[in-house]
């Protein structure tokens, strides 16, 4: 058996668009309790009881992340606060964070498209997970916890951080499976080395589950290599629970989202029209399974695109494309628009180039510039300078064929570039900073 629950995972198309009808007009009924919705409902004559086909959808008013900061804390909870058992908030990796409140029933559903998730992607209740993400307010400690719990899995509740620790928890007690963000995979890998271990020779490792930030296929492909098992992509983020929204299945061709559970649309994030499968604009999202928060059209800032044609595992829940970055993410510099993941596109492929890389944008000598420094594996490093040299032009001239203006590429040592506890910071912008007043060197 390869569904954690068959009838909800290969519904047809018309079944699983009765449900989500039927659900939508539950949660706006619920969402108009709030003082935010009921308002904005009133004034924009929204009936719930009119809503009888998911394209109608479209006609209802998009939220975004400023709407949720401006009624902060509450002014999106449709219960008395005796009702809700918990919230959780986002990284805030893009700015204030922002808050979601859960009643007992949202906890329970939310354990359960985790575990579902986790069961696609090939866990089972045999397994060992080690869950190595940050527990508290982010969501993937506790989202993850639940989820494996209610899957059955031994959970090890490991926590970030103190490789040491985790490879003696993995050793000690045959983790098979781990959770982590994929900027610090690297980073394990490296102390397993330098502990004159393999992961692949002396753990039980057997898959691998990543998520939390965007990465390329070519970092993907960099870990499977380094723990020598596949590693699937799991998305999601705190505004629609957290992780357990859109998960890969053996085929990691994309991620099946939970459409019994998210309504999901993608639109142009300019003209806010829908685009057509395929093409590539921002994850809309609205819950179909939450009470104590629901949330209508969220603009998540998230760019990806649906992807055509069924999946041969057989569930019926379309599948997004890998994010490619968020809308927010993106930089102009020299009048180029660049998003991150496209550098670490380039260089990853470089078989030379280490774990790490930073983007910095800085003014020099009056001119904007954007400074890549890259992480050279050790051997590499040590090598001769002629080497080196020729190793900088190259990454140039391959950044530049990619995004269209020439970058200042600094090789550095392997382990030199800050690391954050959670996840990567990416791009380090002194212009702003600058203008800002609040840059201190
Ligand atoms: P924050 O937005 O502050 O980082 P969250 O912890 O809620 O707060 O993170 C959710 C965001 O993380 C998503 O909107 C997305 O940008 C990113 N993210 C989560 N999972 C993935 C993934 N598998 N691939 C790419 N990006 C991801
Ligand atoms: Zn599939």
């Amino acid at each position: 058996m390869i569904y954690w629950e068959k009838e909800l995972e290969v519904l047809s198309r018309k079944e699983l668009e009765k449900i989500q009808v039927e659900r939508l007009r539950k949660t706006l009924s619920q969402a108009a309790h709030s003082p935010y919705y009921g308002e904005l409902f009133r004034k924009l004559h929204i009936t719930p009881e009119k809503i009888d086909r998911v394209e109608q959808i479209r006609e209802l008013p998009f939220t975004t992340k400023q709407d949720l900061r401006d009624h902060y804390p509450y002014g999106f909870l449709t219960l008395p606060k005796r009702d809700i058992i918990r919230l959780h908030s986002s990284s805030g990796t893009t700015g204030n964070p922002t808050v979601i409140f859960h009643n007992r029933h949202d906890i329970s559903s939310w354990a359960n498209l985790m575990a579902r998730s986790l069961f696609c992607a090939g866990v089972r209740d045999t397994d060992v997970f080690q869950n190595i993400v940050g527990y508290g307010l982010f969501t993937g400690g506790l989202g993850f916890q639940y989820g494996i719990e209610r899957l059955g899995a031994l959970s090890i509740p490991a926590g970030a951080g103190n490789s040491q620790r985790q490879i003696k928890l993995m050793r000690d007690y045959g983790t098979t499976v781990i959770h982590a963000i994929p900027s610090y995979l690297g980073r394990l890998y490296e102390v397993f080395q330098a502990e004159g271990l393999d992961p692949q020779r002396d753990t039980e490792l057997r898959l691998l589950v990543i998520g939390a930030e965007p990465h390329t296929e070519e970092q993907r492909r960099r870990i499977e290599e380094m723990f020598g098992v596949k590693a699937f992509n799991s998305f999601g983020l705190s505004e629609m629970n957290g992780p357990g929204v859109a998960f890969e299945c053996e085929y990691q061709s994309g991620l099946h989202i939970w459409e019994d559970a998210y309504m999901v649309e993608i639109v142009d994030p300019q003209t806010l029209h829908p685009v057509a499968d395929g093409e590539y604009g921002e994850l809309v999202m609205t819950t179909l399974d939450r009470e104590g928060m629901p949330l209508v059209r969220y603009r998540t800032r998230d760019i990806t695109r649906i992807l055509p044609g069924d999946c041969p595992c057989g569930r019926t829940h379309r599948r997004i494309d890998r994010i490619t970055g968020r809308s927010d993410d993106m930089f102009i510099i020299k009048g180029c628009n660049v998003y991150p993941m496209q550098i670490e596109g380039v260089l990853l492929k470089i078989p030379e180039v280490g774990a790490d890389y930073l983007i910095t944008l800085d003014t020099l000598n009056g001119s904007d510039e954007m400074i890549v420094e890259v992480e050279v594996k050790r051997d590499w490093f040590n090598g001769d300078v002629a080497r080196l040299d020729k190793l900088t032009r190259q990454i140039t001239n391959q950044i530049r064929d990619e995004v269209l203006t020439k970058p200042i590429v600094r090789l550095v040592e392997p382990g030199s570039i800050p690391k954050s506890e959670g996840k990567a910071v990416r791009v380090r912008d002194l212009r702003a900073a600058l203008k800002a007043g609040n840059y201190s060197a």
